[in-house]
């Protein structure tokens, strides 16, 4: 199928559908009820941000604030990110009832400067959500450089703005939320019962430059490789022994972390010279490899309890079924990643996926009205 053919046949099953949506399932006895779809990584910059950070990108040495700026510089995506009427127009033309609205990331100004903007993001978030009723819904944008100013605003987008979780673009300028500096942001969103969106970030300036050939920066293979180590250093660092309540949702698919949970078990247990690893081999004589830090239990336990992954830019059945097989369709979100993926790609694929009617929907509604309090 040419590309051509491609968008034409997307185009047309994706109107086919929205024309069967509208009908009412008492009429058509046959026809199931509509499943609503929420999407949870939809992504959004406010005018503001996007020129403080062209500033920043005029002035600044730093590899990832370059990068970033590619992104915000390019017309089409600056476009899709700021515009309303774009916005409404690919989620109605694509059958896509609410966004979970995640803002760019303000992780990469001063502590004073990015403070400011999430604030100004947040209160934009909220107007948004009051404007459009049942299209959006919001994550918190937070400046982790000031980890207690964070913390504040946690708090005042989950009681004053009503926003429904927290997002973090991964690593705060080299800086991982491991280290208990940045640990006021987790007692404020268990105080909330917040979840925490971790959004790749480009792999930190201190590890960048190996990811420089082929493209490799973004999302071919820097993204995911930048944030499943994030997650890892989490996990590793005991974070989910000092919070077992707090949640981490990772897009594309858990950032290829679901693929390796046997062998960071089997690992672990031989650096902390357990009697035996899960492989059934016995571990390494002498106690712990230094730095390592006794946990209560198995990384993958950490996983599969602290966890949810999503659907973002992974529209492909393999990967879903085996995540849903490993994971449970609970700890499964639909996501788009708008406007760096077609949400009209997203909705077709979910359409047409090997699942249960209930995996189906808890998938694409039902887990996100729970985790993110979203009215069912
Ligand atoms: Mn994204």
């Amino acid at each position: 199928m040419t590309d051509q053919n491609r968008r034409q046949f997307l185009a047309a099953s994706a109107s086919a559908a929205f024309l069967a949506s509208t009908t009412s399932p008492r009429r058509v006895v046959a026809a199931p009820a509509k499943v609503r779809r929420i999407a949870t990584e939809e992504h959004i910059a406010i005018p503001e941000v996007l020129n403080a950070f062209s500033k920043l990108a005029a002035t600044s040495t730093s590899p990832n604030v370059k990068y970033l700026q590619m992104f915000y510089g390019n017309p089409l995506y600056v476009r899709k990110l700021t515009n309303m009427d774009v916005r409404l127009a690919e989620m109605d033309r694509a059958g896509l009832d609410m966004q979970l609205l995640q803002h760019q990331s303000v992780q990469d100004f001063s502590p004073e400067e990015g403070t400011a903007l999430a604030a100004l993001a947040n209160d934009r978030l909220a107007a948004i959500i009051k404007e459009h009723p049942g299209r959006f819904a919001a994550l918190a944008t937070i400046a982790p450089q000031d980890p207690q100013k964070a913390a504040d605003e946690i708090e005042r987008a989950m009681t004053q703005l009503g926003l429904n979780g927290i997002s973090i673009y991964s690593h705060t300028q080299g800086e991982f939320l491991d280290d208990p500096k940045f640990w006021p942001i987790f007692d404020a969103a268990v105080k909330h019962r917040a979840a925490i969106y971790m959004h790749p970030g480009f792999p930190p300036d201190s590890m960048v430059a190996p990811f420089e050939k082929y493209q490799m920066v973004a999302a071919l293979w820097g993204f995911q490789a930048e944030t499943g180590l994030h997650a890892m250093r989490m996990i590793l660092g005991g974070v989910f022994d000092h919070y077992p309540d707090l949640q981490i949702v990772l897009g594309h698919m858990g950032e290829a972390l679901p693929y390796w949970l046997y062998r960071t078990d089997d690992i672990f247990a031989l650096l902390m010279g357990d009697e035996f690893t899960p492989a059934g081999r016995r571990a390494r004589p002498g106690g712990a490899a230094p730095g390592m830090v006794r946990l209560k239990k198995r990384p993958s336990e950490y996983f599969r309890s602290n966890f949810r992954i999503t659907t973002s830019g992974m529209f492909w059945n393999p990967t879903l079924e085996y995540c849903v097989k490993l994971l449970g369709a609970e700890k499964v979100l639909f996501a788009v990643d708008y406007p760096f993926e077609e949400t009209e790609i997203g909705v077709n694929f979910m359409k047409h996926a090997p699942l249960s009617s209930r995996d189906r929907a808890l998938i694409l509604h039902g887990n996100a009205e729970k985790l993110f309090r979203i009215k069912a």
